[in-house]
C-alpha cells in the first residue's frame, strides 16, 4: 500500500474509491441512495429502477454512461438547497461534493471552496485522521 507511506498534503487529490466499498463489504449503491433528494429518493423506492442511463455534461456536452441514482444526483438533487446543508455532516458533505462532480479528483483545498465551512487544513485532517471513510481517498499516482 505505497499510498499510506506517504503523507497527504493540502495538494494530494483525493476521489473515491469505488472498489473500497467492495473490499469493506459495503453497498456503495446503499451509500449513494442515502444522498438523494427526499423526492427523488422517493422515486426509487417506489420502485423505479436503477438502469444505466445517458448523462450529458452540461459543460463539456460529453455523454456519460452512469447508473440512475448518480445521474439524478448529478441533474437534480445537487442543485437543491439541502444538498450541502451545514447540518450535513461533513465526511458526508465531502462524498455528495464527489457524487456531484462525477468523481472529479479534488484536494482538500478544492474540496474547502466547495465546502465552505472548513479550512483545508481541517479537512485534510478529517480525511487522514481516522482511516478512510465512505470510500473517500488519495488518488493512487
Ligand atoms: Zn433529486
Amino acid at each position: 500500500m505505497k499510498f499510506k507511506l506517504i503523507r497527504p498534503t493540502l495538494e494530494t487529490p483525493f476521489h473515491i474509491d469505488w472498489a473500497w466499498f467492495d473490499r469493506n463489504h459495503l453497498n456503495a449503491e446503499s451509500f449513494v441512495r442515502g444522498q438523494l433528494c427526499y423526492s427523488c429518493h422517493q422515486r426509487f423506492e417506489k420502485g423505479l429502477a436503477v438502469e444505466e442511463v445517458d448523462h450529458i455534461d452540461p459543460e463539456t456536452g460529453e455523454v456519460i454512461r452512469m447508473d440512475s441514482l448518480r445521474e439524478s444526483i448529478l441533474a437534480h438533487c445537487q442543485m437543491q438547497p439541502d444538498y450541502l446543508a451545514p447540518d450535513v455532516p461533513v465526511m458526508q458533505a465531502i462524498l455528495r461534493v464527489f457524487l456531484a462532480n462525477n468523481n472529479q479528483p479534488l484536494t482538500a483545498v478544492g474540496l474547502s471552496q466547495r465546502l465552505r465551512r472548513s479550512d483545508a487544513e481541517t479537512l485534510l485532517r478529517l480525511l487522514t485522521a481516522s482511516g478512510v471513510q465512505n470510500g473517500v481517498v488519495p488518488v493512487k499516482l
